[in-house]
């Protein structure tokens, strides 16, 4: 067994146990392959386990890795965006994770109108206020999707967030939980022409407790492909 496919294997254990412990159905979790720096080959073994739904940070590498991969795959789009990359994007990602100004959502209305299709988007919340951190705040959310509500070709999936991080997962739970009620405080609202039905919260050191506070994706992956090198 490849270390990928070990990794993978105590992930999904640990994915359903969180999700036994919570009264979840497995079904409502997707786990994300945060695919980010590692090669093409690390991809196709996560393929051959089964993975589809496959998380990158910059949307270079999305292009590179969308061309030397042709399968059908989901490609998140799960970093910080530039309003000049934007254009790379639709047809090639399912979902942006990261959106957290006008003028990001501006751009990709635009966008996707040129390309005739609607984008999938989250806004992302900054539920810490870690200032080294992109993001909207908590009390600007709700004016921010009101701002966007109406928007042909971006629909407002739900929300995701960037918890601190930490040596001790728990510390983040009050995080996802102010994650969840926001979301469920603006549903209640009805802004938008649907409910939001996406939550987008917890990575490798904290994705269990994330899923117990509501975590409809969990993004994963120093857990599954190993530590990152960023020097190569
Ligand atoms: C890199 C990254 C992850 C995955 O982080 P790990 O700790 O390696 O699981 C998740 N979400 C975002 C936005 C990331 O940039």
């Amino acid at each position: 067994m490849s270390i990928i496919e070990e990794n993978l294997k105590v992930v999904e254990e640990r994915i359903c146990k969180a999700c036994e412990r919570s009264g979840r159905d497995r079904s409502e979790v997707t786990l994300i392959a945060v695919s980010k720096t590692k090669p093409v080959e690390d991809i196709r073994e996560a393929m051959r386990c089964g993975i589809t739904v496959f998380g990158e940070n910059k949307v270079q590498e999305i292009r590179d890795k969308t061309e030397a991969i042709t399968e059908k795959l989901d490609w998140h789009m799960i970093g910080h965006l530039q309003n000049n990359k934007v254009k790379y994007l639709p047809g090639k990602v399912c979902m942006i994770h990261s959106v957290d100004n006008l003028k990001l959502a501006q751009e990709i209305e635009k966008q996707a109108a040129k390309h005739d299709l609607v984008m999938d988007i989250l806004c992302e919340v900054n539920v810490a206020e870690e200032d080294s951190k992109f993001g909207l705040k908590v009390s600007e959310t709700e004016d921010f999707i009101r701002e966007i509500a109406g928007f042909e070709h971006v629909n407002v999936r739900g929300l995701m967030t960037i918890a601190p991080y930490t040596e001790n997962p728990e510390s983040n739970r009050g995080y996802f939980n102010m994650l969840k009620n926001l979301k469920d405080s603006i549903n209640e609202k009805d802004i938008l022409d649907h409910k939001m039905d996406v939550l987008s919260m917890g990575m490798t050191g904290d994705y269990e407790v994330a899923i117990e506070e509501g975590a409809t994706f969990v993004r994963v992956g120093t857990g599954i492909f190993g530590a990152r090198n960023y020097n190569i």
